[in-house]
């Protein structure tokens, strides 16, 4: 039988729609759900996705991807590279599954909207086919920690996380469901296809697959190379709706809902990918600094893409531009400071030649955050690790839930930490930077029910309102609370110093 040519028949297949009888088009496509911003259906029919794919093709080549990685999996599985893997490298992967594995699955729900409420055709398959990847994704990132439970009990985050009021879970949860699940189909392709999986995975799953296989650990370098090709694919999905909203007026709101989600996937990332690349890869493995990798796949590419449609930068762009010098820094120290609400083991990464590296990469870092981790050496040469442990709370971001940060022992004019307060219907609201509190009073009543666990924390919901009544209530059990991940043998390094001189 003569089969036709796919590009004789594509279009015609994926611009099926329906004529609703028996109930109204708006019961058919809520705008709530669907389109909001009333784009006339003359302007979704020439949606055009740029990568083009049919069922017969998909599944031809998701099956070989899933060949790809599962017998990597099978080949490397008695290398036991797991058990003889540097700590810090554990820690890169056990914080990687705890906070993404969960948020794949979270993904395809978002994917199921856009399969459902998207306007176009061409939208709705690629939302059908973002369903498939994303549960992919799922499968992927719980089977491989599960394989290493029986290691420790760490691996098991990978599940639980999302299942936690654990710091981690809340943050990400906070941010996650804004972007992926709560929106409709037109702004969550905005949020979360076109900046969230288009520019920011590439920082974690590029710069992690370079890093991994630098590593030797090619089970993880596969998974992640092989999640980030559909990620690459169904990402696409957003350009074409960024390009309509500017075309149908509404470049406002597009610009707003892009630069509220650019904001808030910085602040996860600077959380999940700048320590692990700057502070947990081994030195002699990194491939490039975190802020190479911003520079090379979000400044120059977001940017370029963004300015090609229509939209501005966003108005805080100096201000990101600052923080990139620091604010994974900061993290960093908090991560390695509150480890026992972990479920990783942070690595400090700050022996002397790891500092040198550090200072050429982020000039000024020896006079700033070396200082304040001289300290933590000092009571470590002491023996004095409950000096270097939490005895209090941080304060935390209304929007991001992250503790705030800013470069230390520079009390100067341009010393930046700094409480962005608002009161808001008797409530003292608190704010890391500018464009959390502006993404808040931008959406006041989207925001303004949630509470940070410091907010429930002081309204007496954790209870014993001590440090390990909080650490209970964050679900970290016995066996899992981290630690250094190098069990302080780092410090030697400067106790060797001291004895030479
Ligand atoms: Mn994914
Ligand atoms: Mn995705």
């Amino acid at each position: 039988m003569a089969e036709l040519e796919r590009t004789e028949w594509y279009d015609l297949a994926r611009t099926t729609s329906w004529t609703p009888k028996y109930v109204k088009e708006e019961e058919f496509f809520p705008p709530e759900m669907s389109d909001p911003y009333g784009m006339p259906q003359e302007v979704w029919d020439t949606y055009d996705e740029p990568y083009k794919t049919t069922y017969r093709d998909y599944v031809r080549v998701q099956r070989d991807k899933d060949i790809g990685v599962y017998s990597v999996r099978a080949a490397l599985g008695r290398s036991h590279f797991v058990e003889k893997a540097p700590r810090g490298w554990l820690s890169i992967l056990k914080s990687h599954y705890g906070i993404i594995a969960s948020v794949e699955f979270t993904a395809a729900i978002y994917n199921c909207r856009n399969a459902r409420f998207g306007r176009a055709g061409g939208m709705r398959n690629t939302g059908t086919f973002g369903i498939l990847d994303e549960i992919r994704h799922g499968q992927l990132e719980f089977i491989f920690p599960h394989e290493y439970l029986k290691n420790d009990r760490q691996w098991d985050w990978a599940v639980k996380t999302y299942h936690t009021d654990n710091w981690t879970a809340i943050a990400g949860r906070h941010f996650i469901e804004d972007v992926m699940v709560t929106r409709d189909a037109v702004s969550s392709t905005l949020m979360n296809g076109f900046c969230l999986e288009t520019g920011y995975t590439n920082v974690q799953f590029i710069s992690m697959a370079a890093d991994a296989a630098k590593m030797g650990d090619y089970t993880f370098s596969n998974v992640v190379t092989s999640i980030q090709t559909d990620e690459a694919r169904h990402a696409q999905i957003g350009a074409p709706n960024v390009r309509f909203l500017v075309e149908t007026g509404h470049k406002d709101e597009a610009q707003y809902v892009l630069d509220n989600a650019f904001w808030r996937s910085w602040k996860l990332f600077l959380t999940l990918t700048g320590p692990a690349i700057d502070y947990f890869t081994p030195l002699e493995k990194r491939e490039k600094s975190f802020k190479e990798f911003m520079e090379e796949w979000i400044i120059a590419q977001y940017r370029r893409q963004i300015d090609d449609m229509g939209i501005d930068e966003p108005w805080y762009w100096d201000i990101f531009l600052d923080e990139l010098n620091y604010a994974h820094h900061g993290l960093h120290m908090g991560l390695w400071r509150y480890r026992p609400t972990l479920f990783w083991d942070p690595k400090a990464g700050v022996t002397p030649p790891e500092r040198e590296w550090l200072e050429e990469k982020y000039p000024g870092w020896n006079d700033t955050f070396g200082k304040s981790w001289d300290v933590v050496i000092e009571n470590l040469k002491n023996g004095e690790v409950e000096k270097t442990l939490p005895l209090t709370l941080p304060m935390l971001c209304n929007i991001c839930q992250l503790p705030f940060v800013a470069p230390p022992n520079r009390k100067t004019k341009d010393f930046k930490l700094h409480d962005h307060t608002l009161e808001h219907n008797g409530r003292l609201y608190h704010f890391c930077s500018k464009p959390c509190k502006w993404i808040f009073e931008t959406e006041t009543d989207r925001y303004q029910e949630h509470k940070t666990l410091i907010d429930r924390f002081l309204a007496g919901e954790i209870q014993p309102m001590t440090i390990p009544g909080v650490l209970a209530y964050m679900g970290v059990a016995p066996g899992e609370m981290g630690d250094d991940a190098d069990k302080y043998t780092w410090v030697d390094a400067y106790r060797d110093v001291k004895a030479a001189q």
